[in-house]
């Protein structure tokens, strides 16, 4: 199945136009992430939540729904707060999935159990190839589990410690995935296959 990306819509966050620029040349990298919560309505919320003196907060630069509709909010020359230490060479894509929704950070939750529906997948790979077209110097594509592997104290049991992202996780496809588009794997991830 084909998804056509003319379904992108254009719905940038209030703060899009506070976020520092940047010229697209300086974009290497795709980031891959999941919401981690029930729906896009509810990742606009958090989107939107301002964490900073500059008035911005954390998202990605674009949403996939399970349905396939990818949606754009903010634009690829402003840097987006998706990934610490690696916001401002790339851009990242938020996967709507429930991942530990919403007990994130409680030792009986640590599995990444949502599948992504094919037609998710499909409008994933579509947006990125057409993201390295309009974006040439794009060469890389990892998971945020890969660039944040911090640990962190677990709620219920503070002995244990649990990882702070495990996003996209293990029902992420990324064999498929990376044998429909051009950029290369640096995430952990694809080592193994
Ligand atoms: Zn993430």
């Amino acid at each position: 199945m084909v998804i056509i990306l003319s379904q992108l819509l254009k719905n940038l966050l209030p703060y899009n136009n506070k976020l520092q620029t940047r010229q697209l040349s300086e974009v290497e990298m795709i980031v891959i992430h999941c919401t981690e919560l029930p729906d896009i309505p509810s990742a606009r919320i958090y989107g939107e939540k301002i964490h900073y003196d500059s008035g911005t907060g954390n998202s990605g630069h674009y949403y996939v729904s399970k349905q396939g509709k990818v949606e754009q909010w903010v634009e690829n020359n402003r840097i987006a707060h998706h990934v610490r230490g690696h916001n401002p060479n790339s851009i990242g894509i938020e996967l709507d999935n429930l991942g530990r929704f919403p007990n994130w950070h409680k030792t009986n939750a640590q599995i990444m159990y949502d599948p992504y529906p094919q037609v998710q997948i499909d409008a994933l790979i579509d947006l990125l190839n057409q993201l390295k077209k309009d974006i040439p110097s794009l060469k890389y594509i990892t998971g945020h589990e890969d660039l944040d592997t911090r640990l962190i104290k677990s709620e219920n049991n503070p002995e244990i410690y649990i990882r702070r992202k495990m996003d996209p996780g293990k029902m992420f496809p990324w064999e498929q995935v990376m044998k429909q588009i051009p950029l290369i794997n640096t995430g952990s991830l694809s080592k193994k296959s």
